[in-house]
């Protein structure tokens, strides 16, 4: 059970779900689209909580894709972000600002080797955009390699790097090729970091002109549906890749900050140190924010010409995002992130001995995936239940994520406030959901 609250209706300027949702296909165009059949009408955050119009309160084991990395409204992110919000909200960096280099520095500090540059942007994509860019300039080639399943943004440039099919609309890729995805559970060489990397390598001398910018890779996909990299792939490319003259991008757009609970950032846990980092979502709690993080030698390509947008950098969003590393820092939560998911994994996979359509359950920390299937063997994806499983949860109180080649994974990664009574819940309401089937 969770702790009580009042159940109290709160809409927002008392407009209720039908009225916003009327409105939202109205003015919001068409391609956005809604995680459940009836849209959910959240008003308000607290924490692990989200509450609807209702008043219903929901346990969020997907923290707004993987974004609120404190908790919703966490008072310090909060009253960093008024504070600044009252002193000063805008300049744009033409201009000096303490909120800037003091949130650079102490991202700086959490980055391992030479990796000391900071640029800021406002979302994953414009960080991969600019990682793309940076690749390119650096090396004097075009030719970027992206992972068959990765998802690195929608812009016309990164959705070249974007390989999932549902996300993919039929434009030019512009010099970009994808290798095989190096999935454990799905991937035709199961964990066999070394064939995956040979056809990287095949890739390069056979497939392509030879002449390679940059390579990138999430080292946890989480659109692709919680899938960790096979071990020791990332070491085997980088070098396949730096001898083809490439540079090895990391998108820690979702595993960076702790939440894997082993290392503060995903490369880390395959022994790799990246020329440039991405990141974006829990970097900012919800704040529009992304950053790119480089070695001084290929930031030094960028001053060929001026590098700069108008709200990367904006003081409101360097106040709370240093508010966000602080919090991280002093909440200790990425030892709580691999205390938390250890026992949530464990209880998960008890799960699994109980519950055939449980095909794989992975992942590190709060960073998991829950495959679901009707057949182990063949591994079919479980696409109707998977459905139908999500909407049972939501009704219980809980909200996952959904994911996955086939949309057939439960992505649970929670703000890293969660508890093990959370993650308990989310486990009984799993069991009895798929017991109702
Ligand atoms: N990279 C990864 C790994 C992502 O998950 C996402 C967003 N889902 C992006 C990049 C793009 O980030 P944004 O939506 O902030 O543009």
């Amino acid at each position: 059970s969770l702790p009580p609250f009042d159940h109290q209706p709160r809409p927002y300027k008392g407009m209720l779900a039908d009225e916003v949702l009327q409105k939202r296909k109205k003015f919001l165009g068409p391609s956005l689209f809604y995680y459940y059949q009836k849209p959910l009408n959240i008003v308000e955050g607290k924490m692990q909580y989200l509450y609807d119009e209702a008043g219903k309160r929901y346990l969020d084991a997907f923290a707004g894709i993987v974004t609120v990395s404190c908790g919703h409204c966490h008072p310090d992110v909060v009253n960093a972000v008024v504070e600044q919000t009252n002193l000063l909200q805008h300049t744009t960096t033409i201009y000096l600002h303490h909120a800037i280099v003091e949130f650079a520095e102490a991202l700086a500090s959490k980055m391992p080797g030479n990796l000391k540059v900071v640029y800021f942007v406002n979302s994953g994509t414009e960080a991969n955009e600019l990682a793309m860019l940076m690749a390119r300039l650096y090396s004097g080639n075009l030719g970027m390699i992206a992972l068959r399943n990765a998802y690195h943004g929608g812009s016309a440039g990164t959705i070249g790097l974007t390989a999932l099919h549902t996300w993919k609309y039929p434009i030019p890729q512009g010099e970009i090729n994808h290798v095989m995805n190096p999935d454990p559970y799905r991937g035709v060489f199961g964990s066999d970091a070394a064939s995956y990397a040979r056809e990287v390598q095949d890739h390069i001398s056979y497939g392509s002109s030879g002449n390679v910018a940059g390579f990138i890779a999430e080292t946890f996909q989480g659109v692709g549906g919680a899938v960790e990299l096979a071990p020791g792939y990332l070491k085997l490319v980088y070098d396949i890749v730096r001898k083809a003259g490439g540079v090895c991008i990391a998108d820690e757009v979702q595993s960076g900050f702790g939440r894997t609970g082993s290392h503060y950032w995903g490369f880390e846990t395959q022994g790799v140190i990246p020329d440039i980092v991405t990141m974006a979502k829990g970097i900012g709690n919800g704040l529009p924010l992304g950053a790119v993080v480089t070695t001084p030698e290929i930031a030094s390509v960028m001053s060929q010409k001026i590098q700069f947008n108008t709200f990367g950098g904006n003081p409101v969003c360097s106040a709370g995002g240093l508010a966000v590393l602080n919090v991280l820092d002093m909440e200790k939560r990425q030892s709580h992130c691999a205390d938390v998911g250890s026992h949530l994994i464990g209880r998960l996979r008890t799960l699994q001995q109980k519950h055939d359509i449980i095909g794989d359950v992975r992942g590190r920390g709060l960073m998991l995936g829950v495959e679901l299937v009707t057949d182990r063997k063949e591994k079919t994806p479980a696409k109707a239940e998977t459905t139908v499983l999500f909407e049972k949860l939501k009704d219980l109180g809980v909200l996952v994520g959904k994911g996955g080649l086939h949309g057939n994974v439960f992505r649970i990664k929670p703000p890293m406030c969660f508890t093990k009574d959370d993650a308990d819940f989310v486990v009984d309401a799993l069991d009895y959901a798929i017991s109702g089937l």
